[in-house]
């Protein structure tokens, strides 16, 4: 489960509620992508490096969907530290960061093929279609 810290002001509580725990809109717009692309997939990959969100192992591909604030997403307006308890946000963030980083170098060390997908990138037509070529160009790659 998500470590949350002691004490957490309205406005990171509001947002906090807001995020959704699984199945969310984000990951679930990726797996009708790959579908409309005719991937086939599994879901909650645990036994996989990072638990990838959506993964295929016979065609070694693996896709990871983030949320911008929970994964950091550099540069990104959702991926802000709250201003209460910072040092521990610093911190937590620092880690997941890292997780993911170890997560994807194990797979590609593997000789898996890896796309990690930010939230943001779902918000606009723009994005999803760009997302869409990224999936088709790396996961039908690995076919
Ligand atoms: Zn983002």
């Amino acid at each position: 489960m998500r470590a949350r810290p002691p004490e957490t002001d309205a406005e990171t509580s509001l947002r906090l509620s807001r995020i959704p725990q699984s199945n969310t809109g984000p990951e679930l717009i990726v797996r009708q992508l790959l579908h409309a692309l005719g991937h086939r997939f599994r879901l909650k990959n645990r036994d996989l490096p990072g638990s990838p969100d959506i993964a295929n192992r016979a065609r070694r591909w693996a896709v990871f969907v983030h949320g911008c604030f929970w994964h950091a997403h550099e540069g990104c307006s959702r991926s802000s530290v709250p201003k209460r308890n910072r040092a521990f946000w610093k911190q937590k963030f620092a880690e997941n960061r890292a997780r993911d980083q170890r997560a994807e170098e194990e797979l590609l060390g593997a000789g898996w093929a890896v796309v990690t997908i930010w939230e943001c990138e779902l918000y606009s037509l723009a994005g999803v279609s760009e997302v869409t070529h990224r999936l088709d160009a790396i996961v039908g790659d690995a076919r």
